[in-house]
């Protein structure tokens, strides 16, 4: 079943938001070498935890998997797309670390999704991250009355496909509102024009994951819940969580 928001559901949707985008941001400035992933999940549960909200993440128990999400965060480094479980690993110079992050706050979810470098960039991971940031702004751009949601996959794909990049083409965004997961499964490669009618009120979830190999294939890990790359090859994941309003799409997840 698909809710529609009301104007004072997506206002609520929108605090909940920037708690989601204030954990991001402390996150980030926390990541350093030497960092664990363990430590920042910590930094983003504190943010949770000062206003009252709780995390869709933590103990987060899908049919596909075989344990509960032990964590706040997903921490995906290098080779891992998403899901990564936290680990004490110290972060290394040169790092690419993707942060997965959800909040309930007065009964209303968001999520969002940031790729970055620890220490020294190279410049095919600035590359990577910027197109998948591209990925995400055109997503968003094609989340509008009118359109259908394959416009969205479409416009995502388009811009990773024209780099050469790899897609995790079939994991992709979805509705969020009371929970974080609802209906639409939102594609991140699709055809233009086909699928569910956008329409003010729909509030969605829209979260590129692409690689840097520019093979789509990616392997289950050991942990039953980390997604890695097939080929060994880095990978970014970008995610907003969007309104699509009669004046077009407005992103929730920003401070
Ligand atoms: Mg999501």
């Amino acid at each position: 079943m698909i809710e529609m928001k009301t104007a004072a559901n997506i206002a609520a949707m929108r605090e909940s938001g920037r708690v989601v985008a204030r954990a991001l941001a402390a996150m980030r400035d926390a990541a350093a070498i030497g960092t664990t992933m363990i430590e920042l999940d910590a930094v983003g549960a504190k943010v949770l935890a000062d206003v009252g909200a709780t995390s869709p993440f933590l103990n987060y128990h899908p049919d596909w998997a075989r344990s509960p999400f032990p964590a706040s965060i997903c921490a995906s480094v290098n080779d891992a797309v998403v899901h990564g479980i936290p680990t004490g690993i110290p972060l290394g110079d040169g790092d690419l670390v993707s942060i997965d992050f959800g909040a309930i706050l007065n009964g209303w979810a968001g999520d969002a999704a940031i790729s970055f470098i620890v220490g020294t960039a190279r410049q095919e991971d600035l590359d990577l991250i910027e197109t998948t940031e591209r990925a995400l702004a055109a997503g968003i751009a094609a989340a509008r009355p009118g359109n259908r949601v394959g416009d969205i996959g479409h416009a995502i794909a388009q811009v990773a496909r024209a780099k050469g990049y790899g897609l995790l083409a079939d994991h992709g965004g979805h509705g969020i509102g009371r929970t974080m997961h609802e209906d639409p499964h939102i594609p991140n490669d699709a055809r233009a024009g086909r699928g569910l009618k956008l329409r003010p009120g729909l509030v969605i979830a829209i979260e590129p994951m692409l690689h840097a190999g520019g093979s789509d294939g990616y392997i289950n890990g050991a942990d039953g819940w980390t997604l890695r790359t097939a080929d060994g090859s880095r990978a970014a994941h970008v995610e907003h969580t969007v309104a699509i309003t009669a004046d077009g799409p407005v992103i929730l997840t920003e401070l």
